[in-house]
């Protein structure tokens, strides 16, 4: 049994856990200030916290008795007052044709809700997975790999992963890790932040669901890893590229989400700059993210979706609580590092946000904003019950040349995974009804 003092500090991370999940003793999602602290308190030296973050983060280890740094007879009172690694695992696999493969994965709290994850690997057709150019990346290649180091990997102990795709009848996608030993990776994983979303964009299909629930820090980083282990992507060697635009809204969740990004720069060394967040245009989220230190930073991304307040408003009703104007006022406060742009995020709805004057006014409001930005340009993944209309392709193109014209760097971000329900919170919709 552990000291009484033990289960003090016990229930202190039950309040770290109170924001969401129920689970109360994951040591996954905790970092090293607090592993430090739980060591501790359990009557052991503080630098077993590094070795908690060592296996947990960089080892990735996922079960408690195989991490044989702490002593055994630790490891069993730890188990014995009910600790576990508590890692998120993915638990079904669809795998797309062109690649890309989504993922439900379980969280911590054992109350049965899963998150979305999706791996879309080589960039996204000329552009990394965020829409960036593939150029702007490579600059801060150099960046990411120097000071990460290579880690040992544990994809061994992810039982079932690999199986999970035959089970679904999706094929077989065993990685042979060992004949890609010299292959770099490029990909890009789309993070979820929330179970469902509140904010209720017309277009949306997790809109649908409503808000769930939070996810813990330890979840949202969690969905990184276990993708990690599932393709062995090796810190400091592969080049891959987090955006947390998966289910959510991230500055609605906002501590758990810093917490995540903490996690994963401080504890595991990812860069900053490999990682975007969007947003809906949170503006009191976007005034604290402009206050965060730029060494844990993401760069950030807004879904603009409408040329302005009046079209905004009718499919995002979050835009009549902050119009335009306020979100642009915001986005100014973030200090940008040299050569980071803001990204712009336009959903091409056909007839509704596609026509050429739209282009023109989405070009006037960009230019008068003085921001360094670029537009991401998607068009609409319909989605069962949602009715609008996906762009015909010449529209897109028109629109990205009129911005392009304009002086404004535009990309067209690819569909992917569409024969998998690629869009935003379809996959979850259409497995679990
Ligand atoms: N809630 C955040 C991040 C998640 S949504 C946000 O809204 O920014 C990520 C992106 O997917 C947003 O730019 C959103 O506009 C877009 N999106 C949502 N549903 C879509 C759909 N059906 N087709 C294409 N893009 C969609
Ligand atoms: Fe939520 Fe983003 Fe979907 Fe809007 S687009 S409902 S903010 S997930």
């Amino acid at each position: 049994m552990l000291a009484p003092v033990m289960r003090e500090k016990s229930s202190q991370l039950v309040q770290f856990d109170d924001l969401g999940r129920r689970s109360r003793k994951s040591l996954f999602g905790l970092d090293a200030e607090d592993l430090s602290d739980c060591m501790l308190e359990a009557g052991e030296p503080p630098w077993r916290g590094c070795q908690l973050v060592e296996a947990l983060y960089r080892q990735r280890i996922t079960e408690l008795d195989a991490i044989t740094t702490l002593p055994k007879a630790l490891r069993q009172r730890l188990a014995a007052e009910g600790w576990q690694v508590g890692r998120p695992a993915i638990t079904q696999v669809f795998q797309s044709a062109d690649g890309t493969e989504r993922y439900l994965v379980e969280g911590q709290s054992g109350d049965g809700l899963t998150m979305e994850t999706v791996w879309m690997p080589e960039g996204d057709g000329g552009e990394s997975g965020d829409g960036s150019d593939s150029g702007e990346g490579r600059d801060s290649d150099r960046s990411e790999t120097l000071g990460a180091s290579s880690f040992p990997r544990s994809s061994a102990e992810r039982v079932g992963d690999h199986q999970l795709g035959s089970t679904y009848g999706l094929g077989t996608p065993v990685l042979d890790s060992e004949t890609r030993e010299d292959s770099r990776q490029r990909a890009t994983i789309c993070v979820s932040s929330q179970v469902g979303c509140a904010v209720n964009c017309d277009f949306c299909l997790t809109a649908r669901l409503g808000l769930q629930r939070n996810l813990t820090a330890g979840e949202i980083a969690g969905q990184v890893l276990a993708v990690f282990d599932r393709h062995a992507v090796e810190v400091g060697r592969d080049r891959v590229n987090l955006v947390f635009m998966g289910m959510g809204e991230p500055f609605l969740n906002y501590g758990n989400f810093m917490g995540a990004v903490r996690l994963l720069v401080g504890e595991m060394g990812l860069s900053p700059q490999r990682m975007t967040v969007s947003t809906s245009g949170i503006v009191p989220g976007i005034e604290r993210f402009a206050g965060e230190l730029p060494e844990f930073r993401p760069k950030l991304a807004i879904s603009l979706n409408a040329p302005n307040d009046a079209v905004r408003s009718q499919i995002m009703p979050i835009n009549r609580k902050w119009p335009i104007a306020s979100v642009i006022d915001s986005v100014r406060k973030v200090k940008l590092r040299p050569r980071e742009r803001i990204t712009f995020e336009y959903v091409l709805l056909g007839g509704v946000t596609d026509r050429p004057e739209h282009a023109v006014e989405v070009a006037r409001l960009i230019r008068r904003t003085g921001l360094p930005a670029k537009v991401n340009l998607i068009a609409w993944n319909p989605g069962p019950g949602i009715h609008y209309a996906t762009p015909q392709l010449e529209a897109v193109e028109a629109f990205r040349r009129t911005l392009m014209d304009a002086g404004i760097p535009a990309y067209v971000r690819k569909p992917r995974g569409r024969d998998i329900y690629a869009a935003c919170g379809q996959l979850k919709r259409t497995v679990e009804g």
